[in-house]
């Protein structure tokens, strides 16, 4: 009796003992469910034993009791026990299950392409995946325990990174661009996207980031926006970056009522060189333009190429003394030879300048008025000139007036003046220079140093010079029907000198017109010719023997040597009207006049002086034997009927020079 009761109660006790273990120490409901069943299974089996025992023994009356001992418990229990061990290969497959998902999670995130870096709550590297070793050059081992620092976050800027951890220490996910640095000391950007773990009861207990390594993408997009603000050829900022600088140092200057300075220069007969060396030496000055300029600012300032042979440069905090400084330090440096081909060149700049707020308070007004001085600059005897107000009402705006030029064209804007050359040993006035004049709708007569440039810059000069000589050539039949016989000096352009259809288009008038081509000076400025190439040299030459005469106009301010002088198919030298005007008050241009007239005389070229202003040089030349003379002394440019009339008393000139 006391054996069964004992075998019983430690039956019982067991069982009850198993339950809540199962119960407190198995955390999961099911694993803890399939114990209490099993258990429940054991108690009934052990009961179901004990009952049978006090059953045969005798001690057992109770019917139910006996009825516990039965069958039917049997079969309960045996219920228990299949339910309890189904639950419980459920449970094993259910851990298999799991440890094979977490094997492939890790797997996954082994082998993901992308960076993946878990944090603790201190922001200390607990797991870094191989693509962070890859990318980063850091080892895991290396890398544990320790900061993000090891990735020099500082490259980001410091506020999204104040922005990063406020995000995530609040429980967001922040997303955004990241720049680190790699160990070999490289930079890198990574697109990141950083997000707390939260646990059950939604506590932080994790940081993962994900990385992706977009250096490419970002190397590849800077290089576009570089592409888009720079000079591919001078790799100096373009116009737009120019302006986009230009407003944020007005917006500056505003604020702090400081003054800035833009300037606007244009380099002297930058297209002769291109078109006769060829675009290669073109694009060498222009570099060599670009580092030049690039020497003589300070950090702050900014040195842009505008397009073609224009710069600009930005001056912030500056007065007009300053800037005159720095223009005469652009002069001088560009005044050092540019060593091109076999030739030492100077290159000579007009530069414009308008100072904020005086010359213009917004970008497109002080670069606008940079430009009208630029022009005024280049139309002057000075390298450099500042807006003034008044220089904008009469002085054009180019880019206005390039759009006018095909008007002018078609409706016969443009008008010819005659200038008369003498004979300076007979006199007699036997030979004009046409000069062309635009009558323009709106700006009044424009002169041709107001537009010929532009007309080259454009594409409209063949168009323009076809123009004038065809007009020439039509006033000559006019004046030859009328009984004046005149020879004419007509003034062509370095672009001219590449249209081979130039001497067919003199060839036609010719023979049109009935004028000997003989009759024609063709002027070419010296510093065109000193850089001619073989196309401009068949030109002249074709001109030469259908029997036009070649001048060299403007003669004295170029580079040509002797060499030049005895190749080319030359009749005639101009000596430049700067020497003639001064050679009374200045000894050297005196020198200078009477060294091209022997000159020209030894080479057995004719002579001419342009820019007689007074009687008295127009008497030293015709001692100094000069051959024919020009200038407002003898006349100034006038319409063909005016010069009809000046011709007629032309004898009054004359008899003036006699007496
Ligand atoms: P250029 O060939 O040297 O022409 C002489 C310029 O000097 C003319 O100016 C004339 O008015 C001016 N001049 C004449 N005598 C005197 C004088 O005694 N003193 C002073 N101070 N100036 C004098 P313009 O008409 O304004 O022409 C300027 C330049 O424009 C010309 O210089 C020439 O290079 C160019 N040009 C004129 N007409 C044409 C043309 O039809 N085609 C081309 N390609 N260029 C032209
Ligand atoms: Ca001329
Ligand atoms: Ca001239």
């Amino acid at each position: 009796m006391l054996e069964v009761s004992t075998i019983l109660w430690i039956s019982v006790v067991m069982q009850c003992l198993a339950v809540i273990l199962a119960l407190r120490l198995i955390p999961e409901t099911g694993r803890a469910l399939a114990w209490i069943l099993i258990s429940i299974a054991f108690l009934l089996m052990a009961t179901r034993r004990a009952l049978s025992l006090l059953q045969q023994e005798g001690y057992l009356q109770n019917s139910w009791l006996v009825a516990f001992s039965t069958e039917i418990v049997a079969l309960i229990i045996s219920i228990f026990i299949v339910v309890g061990v189904y639950m419980i290969r459920r449970i094993f497959e259910q851990q298999k299950n799991d440890a094979s998902q977490l094997k492939k999670l890790s797997l996954a995130i082994e082998q993901n392409p992308g960076i993946t870096i878990i944090l603790d709550t201190e922001g200390k590297i607990e797991y870094v995946n191989p693509a962070f070793t890859r990318t980063t050059g850091h080892e895991l081992e290396a890398v544990l325990g320790k900061g993000p620092d090891i990735l020099k976050p500082e490259y980001t800027d410091e506020l999204t990174l104040k922005r990063l951890w406020e995000t995530i220490k609040a429980g967001g996910i922040w997303r955004g661009v990241v720049r680190n640095q790699t160990k070999d000391g490289g930079l890198s950007w990574e697109r990141a996207c950083i997000s707390p773990v939260v646990s059950k009861n939604e506590e932080i207990t994790h940081y993962v980031a994900v990385l992706e390594d977009i250096t490419k993408e970002k190397e590849q997009t800077e290089a576009f926006e570089y592409m888009a603000m720079h000079d591919a050829l001078t790799n100096l900022p373009n116009r737009t970056l120019f302006f986009n600088r230009l407003e944020q140092a007005i917006s500056i200057a505003k604020r702090e009522e400081k003054t800035l300075a833009v300037m606007l220069m244009d380099l002297d007969d930058f297209k002769e060189i291109n078109d006769s060396l060829g675009h290669h030496v073109g694009d060498r000055v222009l570099r060599e333009v670009g580092v030049r300029l690039g020497e003589v600012i300070r950090s702050g300032d900014t040195v842009a190429r505008m397009g073609g042979d224009e710069f600009l440069v930005l001056l912030p905090f500056t007065n007009e003394q300053q800037c005159i400084t720095f223009m005469n330090r652009i002069i001088q440096v560009l005044k050092k030879p540019f060593a091109l081909e076999s030739l030492s060149v100077e290159i000579g700049a007009s530069i414009g300048l308008a100072i904020y707020p005086e010359d213009g308070d917004n970008a497109d007004l002080l670069l606008q008025h940079a430009d009208v001085a630029m022009y005024t600059a280049k139309n002057s005897a000075e390298s450099y000139s500042r807006y003034k107000k008044s220089l904008g009402d009469g002085i054009l705006n180019r880019l206005e007036l390039a759009s006018d030029f095909r008007a002018a064209i078609e409706d016969n804007q443009f008008l010819l003046h005659y200038q008369p050359m003498v004979n300076v040993k007979t006199g007699m006035a036997d030979k004009v220079e046409v000069l062309i004049r635009w009558l323009h709708p709106e700006r009044g007569l424009l002169y041709p140093d107001a537009f010929i440039s532009l007309a080259e810059q454009t594409g409209y000069m063949c168009k323009t010079t076809t123009w004038v000589i065809n007009n020439a050539f039509q006033q000559l039949s006019k004046w030859k029907k009328s009984g004046l016989d005149l020879d004419m000096s007509i003034n062509i352009s370095v672009v001219d000198l590449f249209d081979l259809g130039l001497p067919k288009l003199i060839k036609r008038n010719s023979q049109y017109f009935n004028i000997e081509p003989s009759r024609i000076t063709l002027e070419i400025t010296e510093s065109v010719l000193m850089m001619y190439t073989q196309k401009s040299l068949d030109v002249l030459t074709t001109l030469r023997n259908i029997g036009v005469s070649i001048s060299i106009d403007d003669f004295g301010t170029g580079y040509s040597s002797l060499q030049h002088l005895k190749e080319l198919p030359v009749a005639e030298l101009k000596i430049d009207k700067s020497f003639v005007m001064d050679m009374i008050k200045d000894e050297n241009d005196a020198v200078i006049v009477r060294s091209t007239i022997d000159l020209a005389h030894n080479l057995g070229l004719s002579v001419v002086a342009e820019g007689i202003e007074s009687q008295e040089i127009f008497d030293i030349l015709e001692v100094l034997g000069c051959d024919y003379g020009q200038g407002f002394h003898i006349a100034k440019p006038m319409q063909a009927k005016q010069l009809v009339t000046w011709l007629e008393s032309s004898s009054e000139f004359c008899k003036r020079r006699r007496a």
